[in-house]
């Protein structure tokens, strides 16, 4: 797969070219603030897979968790790009930052354990109270 992709203001830019690990949208209460309410439809990839190509992201970590991811973010439109998972190698993107978010179709449905009644989960996607397999 080979997409482009960033930020709402253009100041932040990247490229992936890679398979993807994983699609799919997650339900947990972290990701509600992060988009705004809904699920978050992410697509991990590999890291050698992924490469910014203009523009350098902001990065944040939660002081206060004992394994906080960290998330990227433009440093001038605020615009959330990427999230990084301690222990996970691979980057965490945000659907709605590719120039075509239409290349994006989920896998699975995951943390619905804090799904709200407003989110929707399309039938005869599997659907996870977690991670699948936990
Ligand atoms: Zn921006
Ligand atoms: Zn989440």
């Amino acid at each position: 797969m080979k997409a482009e992709g960033g930020c709402y203001c253009g100041a932040v830019r990247y490229v992936v070219d890679g398979e993807p690990m994983l699609k799919a949208q997650c339900h947990c209460r972290e990701c509600q603030y992060i988009t705004g309410g809904a699920p978050n439809m992410f697509m991990a990839v590999p890291p050698d897979a992924f490469k910014y190509t203009k523009g350098t992201p902001k990065q944040f970590k939660r002081k206060d968790l004992e394994r906080p991811v960290t998330r990227e973010f433009c440093p001038d439109c605020g615009t959330h790009l990427v999230t990084k998972v301690p222990g996970l190698p691979a980057v965490v993107l945000k659907v709605g930052t590719f120039d075509d978010p239409a290349l994006f179709n989920p896998q699975m449905a995951i943390y619905t354990i804090d799904k709200q009644v407003f989110h929707h989960v399309p039938e005869g996607l599997p659907a996870f109270e977690r991670l699948p397999g936990r």
